[in-house]
């Protein structure tokens, strides 16, 4: 996939080159200029494209297994509820937790530590406009969410995810530079956008596939409801929900 993408850039990149050295119109330079945006904006804002960052967007493994995650809390009820649900199944997963949340909410990140997932920053405000920020600023928008964590946790945060899924350049170096590993999604759930359960539940289980990693939002009432009822539907695909340990080291 990777590859193959990574080829068809440059072959489109070739042929826009082609256009542009050997054509003179002024059509040739408009469709060379659009191919180049679409492919650079597609990148940008599809992670498992991993064009700027390599980032864990699926789990290698042939068996039916799936994973959770779930993005910008902690909240104060819906991160506790989700919490409970995952302990009655006796699941694991991923929180990826905004820092300035994170400080509101201290005692919920200490409570998913114990009951044994994993967590991981998503930055220190989770603004849009941060991927435009300089190298600095974005740095210190992933660190300074990072170290709240840490600091509440007593763990370093080696994982990070970021806010929907866009990098660009500065974004890939700020995570290079921290040491922190990127963690994307296979199954993005679009609980986000969906007012119905049933289209949220529908969505994730028609794109099950051996190693999907499903983005879900603990910040959400609708994800909060639902989670009970999705892990039944699941599990009764065939499939487990896994925990990370074997998988992220
Ligand atoms: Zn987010």
């Amino acid at each position: 996939m990777l590859k193959n993408y990574h080829l068809l850039i440059f072959f489109l990149l070739s042929f826009a080159s082609i256009f542009l050295l050997t054509g003179d119109s002024l059509i040739a330079l408009l469709i060379s200029v659009s191919i180049i945006l679409t492919l650079i904006s597609i990148g940008l804002f599809n992670i498992q494209l991993n064009l700027f960052l390599k980032s864990i967007s699926r789990l290698k493994t042939t068996k039916k297994i799936v994973f959770l995650t779930f993005d910008d809390g902690p909240s104060p009820s819906n991160t506790i509820k989700i919490l409970e649900t995952l302990k009655a199944n006796d699941l694991k997963a991923i929180f990826f937790c905004i820092g300035a949340k994170a400080k509101e909410q201290p005692n919920i990140v200490k409570r998913i530590i114990n009951d044994g997932h994993l967590i991981g920053g998503h930055t220190l405000h989770h603004k849009w406009e941060y991927a435009f920020y300089n190298q600095k600023r974005i740095i210190n928008e992933i660190d300074k969410g990072n170290d709240i964590i840490k600091q509440i946790a007593g763990q370093e945060v080696a994982l990070f995810r970021p806010p929907w899924g866009i990098t660009n350049p500065r974004i890939a170096f700020a995570i290079k530079a921290l040491n922190l590993k990127s963690i994307g999604w296979s199954i993005r759930s679009l609980d986000t956008v969906f007012k119905n359960k049933q289209r949220i539940n529908d969505r994730i289980i028609n794109k099950l596939k051996p190693g999907r990693i499903i983005l879900l939002h603990d910040s959400l009432d609708i994800t909060a409801e639902i989670l009970p009822e999705l892990i039944v539907n699941i599990k009764s695909k065939g499939y487990s929900i896994g925990s990370y340990e074997e998988y992220i080291k």
